[in-house]
């Protein structure tokens, strides 16, 4: 039996370690060749060491637009002055060929996912405390205490949003966490739904 490929939302609040999760997920062996990373599209600037179509497609305020204008996003939001969204046609291309297809994004832009595509399997990966989320931000240095308490406050009203995923994946260690997620995402591929057009055709059809 075979069944269409899964898009796999992971989300979280800013600091919580998805990109380290998701880079973790992405490097073993096990995982290597099943997953499919979405690259999203950006107006921030390209870190040192990013490259333009492997970490994100590196656009300007005009081009993200017009992408939001000629409806070739599946979600975006505005995340600290920038754009970041998810290009819908590779989305489409991949799990039509029964490729799983896997997402790393914003709160708000996994919610609007959910509405548009409730087959997903969203994942909330969460933070064992707020201290430990604090610390985390902090340990970044990267954040000014005016930020660091922004980016709390936000942190606080995302998790609240946690209620409205399918799991919940405690981040207290990233191979735990990884872990987790394959378990995830091989019991989502035995659900019964998802083989509903091969179960009729080869159980429940015309017997001789
Ligand atoms: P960064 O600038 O650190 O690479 O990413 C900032 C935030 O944007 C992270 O929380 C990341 O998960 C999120 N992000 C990356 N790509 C997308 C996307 O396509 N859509 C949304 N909604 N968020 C994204």
């Amino acid at each position: 039996m075979k069944s269409k490929g899964l898009l796999v939302v992971l989300s979280g609040p800013s600091g919580v370690g998805k990109g380290t999760v998701r880079k973790a997920l992405f490097e073993t062996d096990q995982e290597k060749n099943q997953f499919f990373y979405s690259v999203s599209a950006t107006t921030r600037q390209a870190r040192e060491g990013e490259v333009d179509g492997k970490d994100y497609f590196f656009v300007s305020r005009e081009e993200f637009e017009k992408m939001i204008e000629d409806e070739k996003l599946l979600e975006y939001a505005e995340y600290v002055g920038n754009f970041y969204g998810t290009p819908l046609d590779y989305i489409d291309k991949m799990t039509n060929a029964g490729k799983d297809v896997f997402l790393e994004i914003e709160v708000q832009g996994a919610l609007q996912v959910k509405r548009r595509m409730p087959d997903g399997v969203f994942i909330f990966l969460a933070p064992p405390n707020l201290r430990e989320l604090e610390s985390r931000i902090v340990n970044r240095g990267t954040d000014s205490p005016e930020v660091i308490a922004e980016r709390m406050d936000k942190a606080r009203t995302e998790l609240q949003l946690m209620t409205q995923y399918d799991y919940v994946v405690e981040n207290d260690d990233v191979d735990l966490a990884v872990k987790r997620i394959q378990t995830i995402i091989k019991a989502e591929h035995l659900k019964v739904d998802r083989f509903i057009d091969d179960i009729v055709e080869n159980y429940l059809g015309e017997g001789d």
